[in-house]
């Protein structure tokens, strides 16, 4: 929830109202104490004991991602992976989960390790097909993964209709919304329960901290109370340092993501008109299969993520992208500088096109980057 009624723009640039309150300094320290210190009648003022559950920089942090998501509640994780990995340990035993096909492939991989170790039930299903994912869930499920969009296949499922059908079988719908970020699509808005983001990506923004985080509808549901106590128990904690820098990234993310956005959608447009791409993935093309979909589902872009093909296959697209300039070759996305990837190098014998290069677009000059695009296509 956001009690203020305040835009993102606003949320992120006064970090949801931090500030250093020893010294009145108008933004926080970074406080690194692991401990807190008790009073005389061996009271913890403040409610403060052990910074495994009460770090006051990752409370900082947790609050504005809260309010951007307009959720009841917030954690952070030490990763992506770690925030994904607490939802599946919370699941009780035999139950059975439904998991988008063609998302990050760290997340597939896992679930998959994670399902068999712990003999829970495992179908992958194109959830960007309704009639597929209708099929899936005609059976209940205890937990829906989908990831949107997704990545590197940049499709968008249906949070509202997938919700829906989640709850109607009593399960719980999880969304993976690294690509979007809670500014251009609000998952707990939509209907899901549980929204996930690696914010090691365009929430941070910067490409110097790993982060995850994980916010929730309703924080009295029984998985969220699992979730909390296996953070808390298990102690997979954000650090102070990276919770500060977290924080500082977030106060520019709406900002960022305009541009990113506004870039992304004039790069996918260039890149459609030159001759060597044979497709372009980007919901914000109006041939994309998800383009009407995303216009109701995400405000203010379509995201900072795309796809495209290069003509000649996988020597052609390597090739293309050792030609970038300015464009650095690095895995990852959400940064402030534009990155480019060859996902079939990542993850052989997945189905990824050969000739697919992921671009995540940053907020550089969007002229100077169609130029490196077009002169590496030209060779
Ligand atoms: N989800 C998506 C969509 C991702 O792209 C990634 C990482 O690339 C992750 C989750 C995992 O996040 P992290 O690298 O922060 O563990």
């Amino acid at each position: 929830m956001n009690e203020t009624g305040w835009k993102p723009a606003t949320i992120a640039a006064r970090a949801a109202g931090a500030f250093d309150g020893e010294f009145g300094g108008a933004v926080p320290g970074v406080q690194p104490a692991t401990t807190f210190l008790r009073d005389a009648d061996y009271a913890a003022p403040g409610g403060r004991v052990y910074a495994r559950d009460h770090a006051v920089n990752v409370a900082q942090a947790e609050e504005v991602l809260r309010q951007l998501e307009g959720a009841a509640a917030c954690r952070l994780f030490p990763s992506g992976m770690a925030a994904a990995a607490a939802v599946f340990r919370a699941l009780p035993e035999g139950a059975r989960v439904v998991l988008q096909s063609g998302i990050y492939y760290g997340v597939m991989a896992w679930v998959r390790g994670f399902c068999a170790r712990r003999g829970l039930a495992l179908e992958e299903v194109d959830a960007a097909d309704p009639l597929a994912i209708r099929a899936a869930l005609a059976r209940p499920a205890d937990l829906v993964w989908i990831e949107v969009p997704s990545n590197p296949w940049l499709k968008l499922a249906d949070i509202a209709a997938i919700a829906r059908l989640t709850h109607d079988g009593g399960g719980v719908l999880a969304v993976d919304g690294t690509a979007a970020t809670p500014v251009l699509t609000r998952a707990l808005e939509l209907g899901a329960d549980l929204s996930m983001h690696s914010a090691t990506k365009a929430i941070n923004g910067h490409s110097d901290v790993v982060a995850g985080a994980l916010s929730v509808r309703e924080a009295d549901s029984r998985l969220w109370q699992a979730i909390c106590a296996d953070r808390q128990e298990a102690g997979a904690i954000l650090g102070p340092f990276e919770a500060w820098l977290l924080m500082r990234g977030m106060r520019t993310l709406p900002l960022r993501l305009k541009q990113m956005c506004a870039n992304a959608q004039s790069l996918a447009e260039g890149l459609a008109a030159q001759e060597r791409v044979a497709e372009v993935w980007y919901p914000g093309l109006p041939d994309h299969p998800g383009h009407g979909l995303a216009a109701r589902q995400m405000r203010g872009g379509m995201g900072y993520l795309l796809s495209f093909l290069v003509d000649g296959g996988r020597d052609a697209a390597l090739a293309m992208a050792g030609r970038l300039r300015l464009v650095h070759r690095a895995t990852s996305l959400g940064g402030v500088e534009s990155l480019i990837e060859h996902r079939a190098t990542i993850e052989p014998d997945s189905g990824i096109p050969e000739n697919l290069l992921r671009l995540s677009v940053g907020i550089e000059d969007a002229g100077d980057l169609m130029a490196d695009l077009a002169q590496a296509l030209r060779g």
